[in-house]
């Protein structure tokens, strides 16, 4: 980090202001110039507050050198992160990973009969929402801890792991036999519940929120790890923009970018970045011709009645395409795309 410190500082100002670094073990550098002093602070800055630096009456201004996301960044661990699950189940690395079902858990057949659709086309996870975020609270909010029930049903009949939505850390509990937790865009900023999740062994599905930043989104995943859960993976699920025709802008480029930022794997969902069923296998493609290590999909057998997100979600007939044709392309990107063992 590097404070540039205006012309009329004194000797004791910048002392004093040493002294504070020095207690939180930075070392700093001084360079006196003709026109102004540079401060360069050398260790781990990751806890500096930038804002307090630049509050302070002798500081110009203030700039970061090292990234303030540090468990996340390539730096810190330049290998890629491959989370594993068993069964051939693993996000990260070669591995090309598709997780599918319905936008909501509706019933034990509904949810039975997709997951074996799914896994039948190639898919590796079982999606289903039982806690659902909606933007009305009139809307249908999801089976809740039954919904969670139906999930564990089908992964017993098909072996899926269970991919699921958590909105508030006060249902944890009800979590703890879940496969991959989901943080839905609404909640990427929600840092208590962040923490929570940073105290399980569990790995955790992170959606960039509806109008974030990626360093935003990578300093959510970084409270997750600062708690000692290190299995986070990133799912790219569209950012708002003036555009209207789609329900959201899929940010293809923040795709190779994270993967030259982070070695945490990146998902894309297509379905809720685009609202619209028929944009979904074009973006499945894109998202893997541009590095991701996944997707999240949403597929309902019978959309039209689908009791919310029916409008993007694909039959299990038009996933079964989808999976045939990134079969194919999977080897041209390097990627193998996930079998069930
Ligand atoms: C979902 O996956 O069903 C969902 C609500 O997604 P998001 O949080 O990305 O809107
Ligand atoms: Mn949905």
């Amino acid at each position: 980090m590097i404070i540039v410190l205006k012309p009329n500082v004194s000797e004791q100002q910048i002392e004093e202001f040493s002294r504070y670094f020095g207690e939180h073990s930075i070392r700093v550098n001084k360079w006196v110039g003709d026109q102004s002093t540079v401060l360069g602070l050398l260790g781990d800055t990751s806890a500096v507050d930038v804002d307090f630096i630049q509050q302070q009456e002798f500081v110009e201004r203030v700039q970061r050198v090292s990234k303030p996301y540090k468990k996340g960044s390539r730096e810190f661990h330049p290998t890629d992160t491959v989370v594993d699950l068993g069964h051939g189940c693993c996000i990260g690395g070669d591995n090309f990973s598709v997780i599918a079902g319905p936008c909501s858990v509706e019933s034990e057949e509904q949810i039975t009969l997709l997951a074996r659709d799914v896994k039948q086309a190639g898919a590796t996870f079982l999606r289903g929402g039982a806690f659902k975020p909606r933007t009305s609270p009139y809307a249908f909010q999801g089976m809740r801890a039954e919904g969670l029930e139906l999930l564990r049903h089908a992964r017993k009949e098909t072996g899926l792991p269970i991919v699921t939505e958590i909105m508030s850390a006060a249902h944890l509990i009800l979590f703890e036999d879940v496969d991959v937790i989901q943080v839905g865009a609404r909640n990427m900023q929600n840092f208590e519940l962040l923490k929570e999740l940073g105290k399980l062994d569990k790995p955790i599905l992170l959606k960039r929120g509806l109008s974030n930043t990626i360093e935003e989104w990578l300093m959510s995943a970084e409270y997750i790890m600062a708690g000692g859960n290190e299995k986070v993976i990133l799912c790219e699920r569209g950012i708002r923009t003036f555009e209207t025709m789609t329900r959201n802008t899929l940010d293809l480029a923040a795709i190779p970018l994270l993967k030259e930022l982070t070695h945490l794997p990146v998902v894309v969902d297509p379905s809720h970045a685009t609202g619209k069923s028929s944009l979904v296998a074009p973006m499945c493609a894109a998202a893997l011709a541009a590095g991701a290590d996944g997707l999240i999909i949403e597929v309902h057998n019978d959309p039209p009645r689908a009791m919310c997100d029916g409008a993007q979600s694909l039959t299990p007939a038009q996933f079964t395409e989808v999976m045939e044709k990134l079969k194919a392309l999977a080897p041209a990107f390097d990627k193998t795309l996930n079998i069930f063992k």
